[in-house]
């Protein structure tokens, strides 16, 4: 072999690694998109639905979307929390492609679907990055997006703050990830379509842990001091009405997200004797459920509270097996 063809094979072999890495940096890496801690702060309540037919599952044929859902839904615990204010971020580097600001909040939940025909995002944001990708942020609140058409944009810059616009009922972020302008599923980019597991993360690696799939979670836990209902949960005031000796009750109370057909469910609270004081048992679900409350209360007694620590305890079972389970104790 001459010297010429050495050089050749080597240039060869350089122009194959070469190849391996541009086709590994043609996969976008994402930042998260929403200020929060996944399972802590905010909750994953769908994925990116990809079942083809009417039906649904997301990327572990799970429960956790519905039909033609495009995207991910990061969910607040409340409104409270959205009030407070949340960012949403760039999940990469980019230029804004597409954007509308004049939504207003909460039209869908007062007026219904028409009030949101054709802007079912809302206030939203389209960012273009390299190599064909694009990332969409829909909800965004009235008044808090900060860019323009046109404006570059870094990883992890803010753009605005989570919202109620367009087509949602509950505060969070719908994101959704497209390559060249076809939908892809961030948890599982290139799964096949029949397959359960698969696909590749497209998720910056130190988040994968943390975003991990959970088929339930508790959005809400707490004790209150009267009745409770999906709005009290929904605004705040059910965990902001914490109860103390004087009040007329103590109520336990749990929303949890992603409960399936046949899962059974009880709240236990106990007064600082042991004593069992209130208990709710719900009998196994018929459907899957998006999201469920269960609350045990107990009036005060003639001679007053016990003073000491309730404790709560809530949890679901499938198949006689714990499945979630959620403890909770106020001290009196
Ligand atoms: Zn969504």
């Amino acid at each position: 072999m001459s010297c010429a063809g050495l050089i050749h094979w080597a240039f060869a072999a350089l122009v194959l690694v070469g190849a391996g890495f541009h086709a590994d940096a043609q996969r976008i890496q994402l930042a998260l998109p929403i200020a929060c801690e996944p399972g802590h702060t905010c909750y994953i309540q769908n994925y990116t639905d990809l079942d083809p037919s009417r039906s649904a599952r997301d990327y572990k044929c799970g429960t956790l979307t519905y039909d033609e859902h495009n995207g991910t839904d990061f969910r607040l615990p409340s409104l409270a929390v959205q009030k407070a204010g949340v960012e949403v971020r760039a999940a990469a580097g980019g230029r804004i492609l597409r954007i509308r600001i004049d939504a207003p909040d909460g039209s869908f939940t007062k007026s219904g679907r028409e009030a949101v025909r054709e802007a079912e995002c809302g206030n939203g944001v389209v960012i273009e990055h390299a190599e064909q990708w694009e990332t969409q942020y829909c909800h965004l609140a009235a008044g808090s997006v900060l860019v323009k058409l046109g404006d570059k944009v870094e990883l992890g810059q803010p753009i605005g703050r989570v919202g109620l616009s367009g087509l949602t009922e509950y505060p969070h972020l719908h994101f959704t990830v497209r390559h060249n302008g076809v939908v892809v599923d961030p948890f599982a980019y290139g799964v096949r379509p029949e397959s359960c597991q698969g696909g590749q993360s497209l998720w910056l690696t130190a988040l994968r842990s943390k975003l991990e799939y959970q088929e339930r979670a508790i959005l809400n836990a707490g004790f209150t001091t009267g009745p409770v209902t999906m709005e009290l949960i929904e605004d705040g005031s059910a965990e902001r009405q914490m109860p103390s000796a004087s009040s007329i009750a103590i109520v336990a109370f749990v929303r949890a997200i992603g409960l399936k057909a046949g899962d059974a469910q009880w709240l236990v609270m106990k007064d600082p004797l042991e004593n069992v004081i209130a208990e709710t048992r719900s009998a196994p679900l018929q459907a899957n459920k998006a999201q469920f409350m269960l609350f045990a209360g107990k009036k005060r007694p003639p001679g007053g509270w016990e003073r000491g620590s309730y404790k709560a305890t809530y949890v679901v079972e499938r198949d006689g097996q714990v499945v979630l389970r959620k403890d909770l104790e106020l001290m009196l």
